[in-house]
């Protein structure tokens, strides 16, 4: 375990110059570290080395082939090291073990192997409609990238950008949430091990408003790639306009889940659960109102209860942990606070709603359920971003459509039914980038993801970035001699 986490830039690792921040593991409150903090200085030496890696640097120049065995000699070393990573990350986040080395591993070294497969059918195109001419249209890197990262999946989400940023030949700064940084921080240098040119990947550590402006406001920077909050999106686009510099924004979610009648009970109810307490509750897509009609809200509501007191809360390092405490103190009082406002807006507390007993430190949150009479009420409303899952009980299917829409979010929706009809109108009814029909969150990472209204601008999946991380060219040649009117030579 690092004592200190440091920038990382040119290759290199430098001392930030800002303000120290300890590093705690949320489980036990324990600091296990200390971050220094980038200051402006730092991030403009990391731009300054991004670019000088573009301009002058031979990874943008790289022919496939090549650029490509680096990202798979960057993937074989991560899966390698896949064990000292997974433990940084339980360190960095508090969620349990066994959910990082599986899903989150996989998503890692995975998206290493995608965008670097993707490579290998990356094309161009040509239009010959006009005989005379042959135009084409090719694809380059952009330049420097900003990435910024949130705090509750690191690896997986950091790489989600970075992965397709430098196959595509950009060169990056990447900031990591200051809350999470020691994971990204060993990724960084694994990925200089395998290969990677210095100045391709530089990291840059500390607090938004700090660290991430700075990069942000970076006149340096060419595009920005963000994953966070809705309102903190707000504001990285702004700083970006400035600079005209492209943005994609992967932002918050309140996923409605909806329970119909003709729902596999049993499959349902696993998937509500998973929906709204896996990775402690702190994922964007997860399925934060569940929407259950009425003729079966009394059996499920109490199925669902029942299941919830029984979650295993534990030290996130054993492997039969299902729930660790939330990231960080900050996040555990807000999500705490919204027991009183649900309360004092009329909602019916289920399960939970308070610090999880026989922990004697940690952020530590029980399993929460609220009942909620109508869809205005602000737990149904905001994004808490926890293990606390809002209830709402609905007649028909066009009730159920028009709550689950009526939110200023849309990054994903559920439906649960086992009839075709009903799938295909609440499919197509849904205003959400990502629709689960009878599953909860699996993630085709070829496919498009991201939010319709305020969850975000932009997409991930293959083609999308592409389109994102790369300038398309178009080159036009004569097909043989042209005759040009000639200007100034007499008629
Ligand atoms: P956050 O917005 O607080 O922070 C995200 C990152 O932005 C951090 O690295 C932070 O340091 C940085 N940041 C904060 N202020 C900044 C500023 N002014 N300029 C530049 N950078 C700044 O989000 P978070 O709390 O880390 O993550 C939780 C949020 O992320 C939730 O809303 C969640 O829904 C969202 N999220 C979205 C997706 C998605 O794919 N749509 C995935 C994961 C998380």
């Amino acid at each position: 375990m690092p004592e200190r986490v440091r920038c990382f830039i040119g290759g290199k690792s430098v001392a930030g110059t800002g303000i120290e921040i300890p590093i705690i593991y949320p489980a036990t409150e324990d600091v296990i570290g200390t971050l220094e903090e980038a200051a402006a200085a730092e991030v403009d030496a990391a731009v300054t080395a991004a670019r000088d890696a573009f301009d002058h640097g031979p990874w943008p120049e790289m022919g496939i082939p090549r650029r490509k065995e680096v990202l798979l000699s960057m993937r074989s070393l991560l899966l390698e090291n896949a064990e000292e990573l997974a433990v940084l990350e339980c360190l960095d986040t508090g969620v349990p073990i066994r959910t990082i080395r599986g899903r989150k591993m996989d998503r890692l070294t995975g998206n290493f192997e995608l965008f670097a497969e993707s490579l290998s059918m990356m094309a161009g195109q040509t239009y010959q409609q006009d005989r005379k001419f042959l135009t084409m249209v090719t694809h380059e890197p952009v330049g420097v990238a900003a990435l910024i990262a949130p705090w509750n999946s690191p690896l997986s989400l950091a790489t989600t950008k970075l992965a397709p940023c430098i196959a595509y030949g950009n060169t990056c700064v990447l900031k990591p949430s200051e809350h999470t940084p020691m994971a990204l921080a060993r990724m960084v240098e694994i990925l200089h091990e395998a290969g990677l040119p210095d100045g391709v990947v530089n990291l840059v550590n500390g607090r938004g408003p700090v660290t991430g402006a700075a990069l942000v406001e970076h006149p340096g920077v060419d595009l920005v790639s963000f994953t966070g909050g809705t309102e903190t999106g707000r504001s990285v686009m702004s700083s970006a306009a400035g600079n005209l510099a492209p943005v994609a924004l992967e932002l918050g979610g309140k996923s409605a889940n909806i329970i119909t009648e003709t729902a596999d009970f049993e499959q349902a109810l696993d998937g509500a659960l998973l929906a709204i307490y896996s990775n402690n509750g702190q994922q964007c897509l997860a399925g934060s109102r569940i929407l259950v009609q009425r003729s079966l809200a009394d059996r499920f509501i109490e199925r669902f209860v029942e299941r919830a007191r029984q979650i295993r809360l534990g030290d996130p390092m054993d492997p039969d942990c299902e729930m660790g405490p939330l990231a960080f103190r900050e996040h555990f009082e807000k999500v705490l606070s919204y027991v009183d406002i649900a309360r004092a807006e009329g909602a019916e507390l289920l399960v939970g709603g308070k610090r999880a007993e026989g922990f004697e430190a940690g952020y530590y949150f029980e399993p929460t359920a609220v009942l909620a009479p109508s869809n205005g009420l602000r737990v149904c409303q905001e994004e808490i971003f926890g293990p606390f899952a809002a209830i709402q009980v609905y007649d028909s299917l066009e009730e159920a459509i028009a709550i689950a829409n009526d939110t200023e979010f849309g990054l994903a929706a559920y439906v649960w039914s086992e009839d075709l009809h009903t799938i295909t109108r609440a499919t197509q009814a849904l205003r959400a980038g990502t629709v689960w029909v009878n599953t909860p969150l699996v993630r085709e990472v070829r496919a498009p993801f991201g939010g319709y209204k305020s969850s975000g601008v932009g997409r991930d999946g293959v083609r999308d970035c592409l389109d994102f991380f790369t300038e398309q060219k178009t080159t036009q040649i004569p097909v043989g001699k042209l005759s040009l009117a000639r200007l100034g030579a007499g008629s």
